[in-house]
């Protein structure tokens, strides 16, 4: 059986306490691979390694950073079968999906940042005649990225990106659910030549090696994307340190259809933006609010494209819909689809498990559902399910859509759909949400401000935010 290794210091090592957990392949239900159950003698393996290269890498020119940085996405590239293949066997999405969205996006954010921190520059204040005040902003030192499950090489990069490139060394964990493309990651990150105890990778748990990096007195910044209950977590146990922390959280996220839309563009949208990996994406749009005039067709539409995606072998090409992460996953999005139902929902299509012939049969399958005549304030349409499953509701006014896109203690994304330029403004202004996308959904420039706001987070990643959240300003004030 395989075992995963953590990356310490340049170098491929076992965990010290010799212990490992089982990984399972969720297609299939299998263990396929051993992951370390890392604890605080690894931790403080990689932080000794990652205070060594502190100062090093730090002064290393940005130049040469970008140049690595540059060298290792071409890497990520050359091996982006592979990649596609781990992924889609670690993670349950379909190998389709994987090699065109999470691979593609890895080296994409490694590329991005590698040139962004070339072209990053600091602010002056010249106080007319008086005096002239620079921003000096320096690499932090040794920082923490913990990343989730759901785009696992994809998130992971997204944040140990701009964190390399702006010259701090990292300790980083990516989700134990699936660890297996941050493995294969730390063996390309050796091939590129980047410097020994620059990245350090520790697999494990979230409360065996997670918690100890967080609270670590040596690692001065957290970058955490997970889920609101774990980020109140870090943030409590972190309020006295006075860590920098950016924490990227669970989502809830509205959808809102007017009668005005182009129709099957957002009926095609839409579909996506509820079921793509499975319903498994932070920005998933899981409420979908359609106006009443157009409510009848949009539904039926909609319904009709959704029992259309196939359900498959995540391994095969033309699946588009693989299985859930891990049982327990699939175990909470069912009790949620019961759920749905005592609270007087009907589904309007899905709501199983599917058992699917050959290797696959004892894979965590679930049907893309969908339901209807729910109330906006029940569990349902309130709490984070992060699976295949949406509601639909009516709406008439705009102000109503409004109030009921709002209405949840979440605010990381949304999308619109209208034609009426005026209407598409008013509502970007009033949606509580860090994203809104008008008749669009997951078009992503990685120069905008990503994150959310009330329970989705604090903090923005993506270009210059990313940056500055990597760096200590220092402000130098000369008198004329
Ligand atoms: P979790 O919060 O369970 O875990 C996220 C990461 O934190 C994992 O690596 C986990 O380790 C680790 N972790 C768990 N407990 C601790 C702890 N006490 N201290 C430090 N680290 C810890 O989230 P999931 O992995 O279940 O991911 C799904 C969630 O992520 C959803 O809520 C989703 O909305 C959110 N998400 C948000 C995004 C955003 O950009 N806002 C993007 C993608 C997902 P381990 O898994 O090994 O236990």
């Amino acid at each position: 059986m395989q075992k995963i290794k953590n990356y310490i210091n340049g170098q491929l090592i076992a965990p010290q306490n010799e212990s490992y957990l089982d990984n399972i392949a969720p297609a299939t239900g299998e263990v396929y691979s051993l992951i370390p159950d890392s604890d605080e003698q690894d931790l403080t393996l990689a932080v000794e390694a990652a205070q060594s290269a502190k100062n090093k890498w730090a002064n290393t020119s940005t130049e040469k950073r970008a140049q690595i940085l540059c060298r290792l996405a071409d890497i990520i590239e050359a091996n982006s079968e592979e990649l596609a293949i781990a992924e889609a066997i670690d993670n349950g999405k379909p190998v389709t999906l994987a090699k065109d969205v999470d691979i593609y996006r890895s080296a994409a954010n490694i590329r991005f940042f590698a040139h962004a921190c070339t072209q990053f520059s600091s602010e002056s204040h010249a106080m007319e005649d008086v005096a002239i005040n620079y921003t000096l902003r320096d690499p932090i030192g040794i920082v923490g990225c913990i990343s989730p499950w759901n785009l696992p090489l994809y998130l992971f990069t997204w944040k140990i990106a701009p964190a390399l490139a702006s010259g701090n060394v990292v300790i980083a964990k990516p989700s134990e659910i699936t660890p297996m493309t941050a493995y294969l990651f730390s063996k390309l990150c050796i091939q590129a030549g980047l410097p020994k105890g620059v990245l350090n990778i520790l697999h494990g748990t979230g409360p065996n090696i997670g918690a100890p990096l967080v609270i670590d007195p040596k690692i001065k910044a957290i970058s955490f994307t997970g889920g609101t209950s774990t980020g109140a977590h870090i943030a409590k146990s972190t309020a006295g340190l006075f860590k920098k922390l950016s924490l990227e959280l669970g989502g809830k996220n509205p959808t809102v259809i007017f009668e005005d839309c182009d129709f099957d563009d957002a009926v095609n949208t839409v579909v996506r933006a509820a079921f793509a990996n499975q319903g498994q994406i932070c920005l998933c749009g899981s409420r979908i609010y359609i106006q009443r005039p157009i409510y009848d067709k949009f539904k039926q539409a909609f319904i009709e494209k959704v029992s259309q995606i196939k359900i498959g072998d995540p391994l095969e090409s033309d699946t588009q819909h693989g299985a859930l992460v891990s049982e327990e996953h699939m175990k909470k999005v069912l009790s949620y689809i019961e759920l749905a139902q005592t609270e007087g929902g009907s589904i309007l299509t899905g709501g199983k498990q599917i058992t699917l012939p050959g290797r696959c049969e004892k894979g965590y399958f679930v049907e893309p559902t969908v339901i209807e005549n729910l109330d906006n304030n029940c569990r349902t349409n309130q709490e984070e399910i992060f699976g295949p499953v949406c509601t639909i509701m009516l709406f008439d006014t705009e102000e109503e859509a409004l109030t009921l896109a709002n209405g949840t203690q979440y605010g990381l994304a949304s999308s619109v759909w209208t034609n009426d330029l005026k209407r598409a403004h008013r509502m970007a202004k009033n949606i509580e949400a860090g994203i809104v996308w008008i008749n669009c959904w997951l078009l992503r420039d990685l120069r905008t401000p990503f994150g959310g706001v009330k329970s989705s987070g604090v903090g923005r990643e993506g270009g210059l935010e990313a940056l500055r959240f990597f760096t200590e300003p220092k402000n130098v004030c000369i008198k004329y």
